[in-house]
């Protein structure tokens, strides 16, 4: 990713792609303490770049520092550098992190960054990918407590067991993994959010101790528009075989049926079907930059 051409905006210049580099004792390399986003670019406007930019403060105030740029700041930047890539349609990662002027555990007396970088990316799966659904299985580790971790927060070092369970789903042939939370609940997959259809509700797991999805928001908000019964609680894994459909999402993801968890086959239902033209609509509308539903954040 680092050799192409393009821009990314670093702290507070645009700066041509090649030349945005970091020291080798950056605190956060060393310890995890990055924050960041992922967002994407529909028709040249980022989908809730209100709601994004005000999480990735929230997330750096759960780790205890602040990011030295406003919300509003943080949008007009996204929005000058997605135009500076001359993008329609694609990707954008914002990321702030704890510089090098200090090394060891504590961050204290280390500069705040930001960057926001932003590439041309359509949805990661094919058309026929979408149409059979993606294959999942059950990861090992688990989501942990709101003991144990800020698990709200956007975090690079919350990160590490997710990245361990998709490379092994991966190699293993699938298309990702779910992780239960630490009390053995069906939590999400390691980079998106999950929905069950059961008995003609829609029903997802309460996000006690893993991320809300600004996505997972709106899938509630378009359902319940539709006067669809919508549930969040507490879901077990046994559920899943009752479920009619399964689907995640997220903002790489967007709306992905799922076609089998460990050789459990399901359809890529009409709920899913539904719900996937309902968010296409939904994220090229013209107010899609706010918050939309995601007030909760702000
Ligand atoms: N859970 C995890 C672990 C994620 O990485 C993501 C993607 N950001 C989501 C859920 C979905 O969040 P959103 O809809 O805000 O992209």
């Amino acid at each position: 990713m680092d050799d192409r051409d393009g821009f990314i905006w670093l702290d507070g210049k645009v700066v041509p792609w090649r030349d945005s580099r970091m020291h080798v004792l950056t605190h956060a390399l060393h310890y995890g303490s990055a924050v960041f986003e992922g967002e994407r670019i529909y028709d040249g406007r980022v989908f809730r770049l209100a709601a994004h930019s005000q999480r990735l403060i929230n997330s750096a105030r759960l780790l205890d520092y602040e990011i030295p740029w406003t919300r509003q700041q943080i949008e007009e930047a996204t929005r000058a550098v997605v135009k500076a890539n001359g993008l329609q349609s694609g990707y954008v990662r914002p990321i702030a992190w704890r510089g090098s002027e200090v090394m060891g555990v504590s961050a204290i007396g280390t500069t705040v960054h930001l960057a926001i970088a932003p590439w041309a990316q359509e949805g990661r799966l094919s058309v026929q990918a979408r149409d059979a659904g993606i294959n999942v299985t059950m990861a090992k580790y688990r989501r942990p407590s709101a003991d144990f971790a800020p698990g709200h927060a956007k975090v690079a070092g919350l990160y590490l067991i997710c990245g361990i369970e998709k490379d092994k789903a991966l190699k293993a042939g699938f298309d990702d993994a779910l992780m239960l939370d630490w009390k053995g609940d069906l939590a999400e997959s390691t980079g998106a959010n999950i929905f069950l259809v059961i008995d003609g509700t829609l029903v997802t797991p309460t996000p006690e101790n893993f991320l809300d999805g600004i996505t997972r928001r709106a899938v509630m908000s378009l359902a319940r528009k539709r006067g669809w019964s919508v549930e969040e609680r507490t879901v077990k894994p046994q559920e899943l075989s009752r479920a009619s459909e399964v689907f995640l999402c997220g903002t790489a993801a967007e709306i992905v049926p799922v076609g089998s968890v460990d050789g459990h086959n399901y359809q890529a239902g009409p709920v899913a079907r539904t719900l996937m033209a309902d968010f296409h609509k939904l994220v090229r509308s013209p107010d899609c930059e706010g918050f939309g539903e995601s007030t909760h954040l702000a």
